[in-house]
Parts: structure tokens; C-alpha cells; sequence
């Protein structure tokens, strides 16, 4: 993708016959490339209004600038990498050591579309606790879809750790507001929740969601996203953003998508960090986010 740009800006400031070394970048020549970055952009998932302000950034770094023809690649590579960058600019937390340093018992809720990956990461983060010495309490707060706790009973089981579950139907809020008191009483440092899978669209999930947090009040209510959504990824962000508030974003399917525009989208629409990426389906495959290697992955395109 990118190289196919630098490419094209090559070209369109060495037009046949000119023997000049050093010129002029003028709007006109801009114009053409930056169009074509832009779909190019748009093929990579990057939301459309992410793709317009990465442009009218370059635009505004390269209008009018003397470039050296031969440092021409070099200009735009490093314009491109620091308007990465500056979208994915939010210091990402540490949230294992942000649960270490609280006092009393850590509430993360795990929120997001069905299917996004939510369970799984969820899992995976516990994993990552237990090898950090922190046993976190499991709640099993997605009373909605049918096996949804006995998929989280069974990774208890696995990871030997407490499950709190209620019956199908129950109230979500009452089972994450159980744990949180289990935890407690056992000294825990930590508990993981669960929540039933939702469309933004569904207002009375988004209402139970509401009412979850309303009662418990969660440390961290951390969204986890499916990176292949692609535009449909800053759409998500937004509307539970406007729900509830999100604290972190984890971008999961990380290992099948090459791209990295959703990181790139999610980041830019609701300004909040990426925590976590998810790359596979084991429990180790969990890691923690790092803003260089996605303006690498766009850039090697
Ligand atoms: P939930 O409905 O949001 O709880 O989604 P699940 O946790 O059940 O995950 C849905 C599917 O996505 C499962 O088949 C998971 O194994 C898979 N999955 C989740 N995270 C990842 C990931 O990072 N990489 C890959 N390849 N698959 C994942």
C-alpha cells in the first residue's frame, strides 16, 4: 500500500526530461497521491475520517516543501510514521500493575459485540494474572447467551479459578455485584466479568449493560473488538463510549489481521488506549499493545 504511494509522489514530482535534483512540492502534486493513499488507506480498514486526517496531515507537512529528489522517500516515510503515530499517541496503561497498586478489590468489566472475542480474552487475561501471582475471581456476568457459562465454567475449571454464576435470565448486575463481594471476602485482588454480547443497536442490552455498571461501578470497563470489523469497528467504539464510558480497547483477531487499520480507527474516534492486542486462540496469546508495530505493519504494505 504505502510503497505503492511513495511510488506515485516519486513520479509525480520527476515528470520525463527534468533534470532537476532539488523542487517544489506544489498542491497540484499532491492531490492525485494523496487521493490515491487515501483509498489505499480505506483497503486497510482505516476508517474513512482516519484516512482524511492522515492525508490533510501529509498535506500540510509536504505543501511547498524543497525536497532533495533522492530524499523524497525518506520525507514521506517519516511524515506518514509520526502521523501514525500521534493517533495512536495515548500512553497505554499497564493494567496488571494499575491492579497491583489499587487498594482493595479491582472490578474489570469486559464489554463487546457477540463474537468479538470477549470471553476469550477475558480468559486469556486471567491467565496472564495467575503467571503474575494475581488468582482473579471469574464473573460470569453474560446471563443472555446460552452456554456462555459453562464456557467460562470450564476455563475456571482449567485455570483453577472461582467461577460466580447465576441461572440463565438471572440479572447480570447481581452476579457481577456476588463476585465482587466473594472477592472481597477472600481477600482477592481482582475480579473479571463477563457481559452478554451486544449490538449497539439493542437498547435493552445496552440499558442491562448501564444498569451493571451503575450498581457495581467497574475500575475498568475495557472493549474488546474484533480487529476484522474494520469500519464498523469505530461505529462500536462510539456507541458504547456514549453508553457507558470505555476505559481500554482490545483489538482481538490481531494475528489474522494484517492490516492494523482498525487499531489506527478505534484509537482516533473515541481517543482512548489500546491495551491489549489478541493473536491467537491460546491462553498466552494475549499481548500488550505497541503503536510502532502498526505504523510498521501499514508502512511494509
Ligand atoms: P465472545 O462472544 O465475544 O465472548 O467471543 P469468544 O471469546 O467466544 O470468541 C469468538 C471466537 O473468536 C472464538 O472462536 C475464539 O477462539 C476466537 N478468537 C477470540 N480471540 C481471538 C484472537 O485473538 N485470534 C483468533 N485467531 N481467534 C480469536
Amino acid at each position: 500500500m504505502f510503497s505503492e504511494f511513495r511510488k506515485k509522489i516519486d513520479g509525480a514530482l520527476s515528470k520525463a526530461g527534468e533534470k532537476i535534483t532539488e523542487r517544489r512540492i506544489s498542491e497540484k502534486d499532491l492531490n492525485k497521491v494523496l487521493k490515491d493513499l487515501k483509498i489505499s488507506l480505506i483497503q486497510s480498514d482505516v476508517a474513512l475520517e482516519v484516512s482524511e486526517k492522515i492525508c490533510q496531515d501529509l498535506r500540510e507537512k509536504l505543501s511547498g516543501k524543497e525536497v532533495k529528489r533522492t530524499k523524497i522517500n525518506d520525507i514521506i516515510t517519516e511524515s506518514f510514521r509520526y502521523t501514525v503515530k500521534d493517533i495512536l499517541s495515548q500512553s497505554t496503561p499497564n493494567l496488571i500493575e494499575e491492579i497491583k497498586d489499587s487498594t482493595g478489590t479491582s472490578l474489570v468489566l469486559f464489554l463487546g459485540f457477540n463474537g468479538s472475542g470477549k470471553t476469550s480474552t477475558l480468559v486469556k487475561f486471567a491467565s496472564m494474572l495467575k503467571e503474575k501471582g494475581i488468582e482473579p475471581v471469574l464473573a460470569a456476568g453474560d446471563t443472555y447467551r446460552a452456554a456462555s457459562i459453562e464456557q467460562l465454567d470450564k476455563h475456571g475449571k482449567e485455570l483453577d479459578l472461582k467461577v460466580i454464576k447465576h441461572d440463565y435470565g438471572s440479572d447480570a448486575a447481581a452476579v457481577v455485584y456476588d463476585a465482587v463481594e466473594h472477592a472481597e471476602s477472600e481477600g482477592k485482588r481482582v475480579v473479571l466479568a463477563d457481559t452478554a454480547g451486544r449490538a449497539h443497536s439493542n437498547t435493552n442490552l445496552m440499558d442491562e449493560l448501564e444498569k451493571i455498571c451503575r450498581v457495581n461501578r467497574p475500575d475498568w470497563k475495557v472493549l474488546v473488538i474484533d480487529s476484522l470489523t474494520g469500519n464498523d469497528a469505530v461505529d462500536q467504539a462510539r456507541k458504547f463510549e456514549e453508553a457507558v464510558g470505555i476505559d481500554g480497547v482490545v483489538l482481538t483477531k490481531m494475528d489474522v489481521n494484517e492490516k492494523g487499520g482498525a487499531a489506527l480507527s478505534t484509537s482516533y474516534s473515541i481517543n482512548k488506549p489500546i491495551l491489549y492486542i489478541g493473536v491467537g486462540q491460546e491462553y498466552t496469546d494475549l499481548e500488550r499493545f505497541n503503536s510502532d508495530v502498526i505504523a510498521e505493519r501499514l508502512l511494509s504494505e
